[in-house]
């Protein structure tokens, strides 16, 4: 700032490249931007399915290019399409287009491990990420975070929990005087239950989220807990910090996002309402912080905030999340694997609730674990859980245990 209070220099006008940007956090990503337009100006969009939804965030940004992870729809896609904009098909497409001279930051929205590819070619490329995709981390871990340290690109959470932490830590030498970091989590809709209560519970009532609007595999994550497992892999590599100094504390008002305890015993927090507009934001402009369109604190109705302990009986999950941020190597991408495909067996109706950590624990336990695989043995580790997953059968005696 100068002396009269204007900037000396105009803040950058970062070019981004959204994937993922047909779902949850690719809508609030286009919002944010679309307040922003000094600060950010889309360049490139991807989607997978919703061709209607791509073609009208086309026309409304004009990105220079649009991709279609989906290659078999290009027709269709085509003819929606406002004219000059260059439409690529299939993923290598996009892994390409990330690279490009022109864009300075992608924001990877992208869900499940098939956001890996496209955030490594980024980072690749030296470019910063803005990191929704939670797998990117769970599945390659100190890879993930050692290709953007060689490459000198900025790795900027979006998980509102991570950037809450990565906020807290921003001032210098912070990071080293670090006690612990807690996650706060919601519970998610079955907070209170117990494992016996949870046995029947149904895919509408998994759906039914109590803070939170996201994408449907996301949500039964946080109904299972598998959620804030995800998130304490993905802070264990994003801060480099060992399991024994990371917990989860449960807090359904999901206001405040998480918090640092410094070896003197002060523990900071971040809390703002749950609006995934602001960690995107955070992102999107940081180091800067600008009025936004997230929503503010009602002070004026502000009475109690909650916290209370996870019930890791219920909610298994949270524990082999703990277990394979100790373990490293393949562990995260057998784990996260599993889990893609119990949440969808979930989905489709072919798979009791209770049923998905069970499963996730088999094939955790049963894949050969590596503790310093390459990204080729993350990718055939990756595969191979997958086919077992679809394969594993629960039992009712396995149930009971
Ligand atoms: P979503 O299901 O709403 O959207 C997913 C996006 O990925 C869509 O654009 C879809 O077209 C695209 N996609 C799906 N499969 C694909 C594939 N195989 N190849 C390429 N693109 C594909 O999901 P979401 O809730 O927006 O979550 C996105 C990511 O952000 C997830 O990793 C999630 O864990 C993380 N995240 C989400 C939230 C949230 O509030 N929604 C919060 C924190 C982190
Ligand atoms: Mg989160």
């Amino acid at each position: 700032m100068t002396a009269s209070g204007h900037r000396s220099a105009s803040p950058p006008c970062r070019r981004i490249a959204i994937l993922g940007a047909t779902g949850t956090i690719g809508v609030n990503c286009l919002d944010v931007a679309s307040h922003l337009p000094d600060r950010v100006k889309v360049v490139g969009l991807s989607g997978h399915a919703n061709i209607d939804r791509l073609a009208a965030q086309a026309r409304q940004f004009m990105p220079e290019w649009v991709a279609l992870s989906d290659p078999s729809r290009m027709e269709e896609a085509r003819a929606k399409m406002p004219p000059g904009i260059r439409l690529l098909a299939g993923h290598d497409s996009l892994a390409k287009a990330v690279a490009e001279p022109g864009i300075d930051m992608v924001v990877c929205a992208i869900v499940g491990a098939a956001g890996l590819e496209s955030a490594w070619a980024a980072l690749e490329a030296g470019k910063d990420i803005a990191l929704a995709n939670k797998e990117t981390l769970v599945v390659g871990g100190p890879l993930v975070t050692g290709l953007a340290r060689r490459r000198n690109a900025r790795l900027l959470p979006v998980d509102s929990e991570h950037s809450a932490l990565f906020q807290l830590l921003q001032e210098p030498g912070a990071a080293e005087r670090v006690e612990r970091l807690v996650l706060t989590g919601s519970g998610g809709p079955f907070r209170g239950r117990t494992a016996s209560q949870l046995a029947g519970v149904t895919i509408e009532q998994a759906l039914d989220h109590p803070t939170w609007k996201m994408g449907p595999k996301i949500t039964i994550d946080s109904a299972t807990l598998m959620n804030k497992a995800l998130e304490l892999i993905e802070a264990r590599w994003l801060f480099d910090i060992g399991p024994g100094r990371l917990d989860v504390i449960i807090h359904p008002e999901s206001v405040v996002h998480s918090f640092v305890e410094f070896v003197d015993g002060s523990v900071v927090a971040q809390a703002s309402p749950p609006d995934m507009r602001l960690p995107i934001q955070y992102a999107l402009t940081y180091p800067d912080r600008v009025p936004g369109p997230s929503r503010r604190m009602r002070w004026d109705e502000l009475r109690a905030w909650h916290f209370e302990q996870p019930d890791r009986a219920a909610f298994p999950a949270l524990d082999l999340g703990f277990k394979v941020a100790g373990m490293g190597g393949t562990a995260g991408a057998a784990l996260n694997a599993a889990n893609e495909v119990a949440v969808a067996r979930f989905l489709a109706g072919s798979l009791p609730f209770m049923a998905i950590p069970r499963l996730v624990q088999d094939i955790l336990e049963g894949h050969e674990h590596d503790g310093a695989p390459d990204l080729g043995t993350l990718k055939r580790v990756d595969r191979l859980a997958r086919q077992e997953a679809e394969k594993w059968r629960h039992t009712t005696a396995a149930m009971a245990e």
